[in-house]
């Protein structure tokens, strides 16, 4: 597919994935989405992770609220501990998430969040379970 890669040499157990992200586009989403893993990769698995670097979006929406018929976990890092905060509204109820942190987000519930600082190399991601964004 594109310019991906798969390891299918002869007997080798390892499976490789490259030439990420794919770009998808999702409902509520303003540009199409990078996606790291997808529910149809290494033969299909009940994740997908979509996401990017978000020191550029600082004050900059990437999605309007919007839901999934899964759960979503938002997973929010940084190269220093405390050096990328969002701000995250699920369901009408916000709070601030200070990397590294998880916010769990139920299934159909209306969710988005904002990007309130980050350092170079700051990354949230959306871990879905499950395929069916
Ligand atoms: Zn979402």
């Amino acid at each position: 597919m594109g310019n991906s890669q798969v390891n299918q040499e002869a007997g080798s157990r390892l499976r490789i994935r490259t030439g990420l992200p794919l770009m998808a586009s999702v409902d509520g989403h303003r540009f199409p989405v990078p996606f790291y893993l997808t529910a149809d990769m290494f033969g299909g698995v009940p994740v997908e992770v979509a996401g990017g670097e978000i020191c550029g979006l600082v004050g900059k929406p990437v999605a309007d609220p919007h839901r999934h018929a899964v759960p979503e976990i938002y997973f929010l890092v940084s190269p220093n501990p405390g050096a990328a905060r969002i701000a995250v509204t699920v369901d009408g109820e916000s709070t601030e998430l200070s990397s590294p942190a998880l916010c769990y987000v139920p299934a159909g519930a209306e969710h988005c969040f904002l990007t309130v600082e980050a350092e170079p190399g700051s990354y949230c991601f959306g871990i879905l379970l499950g395929s069916g964004t």
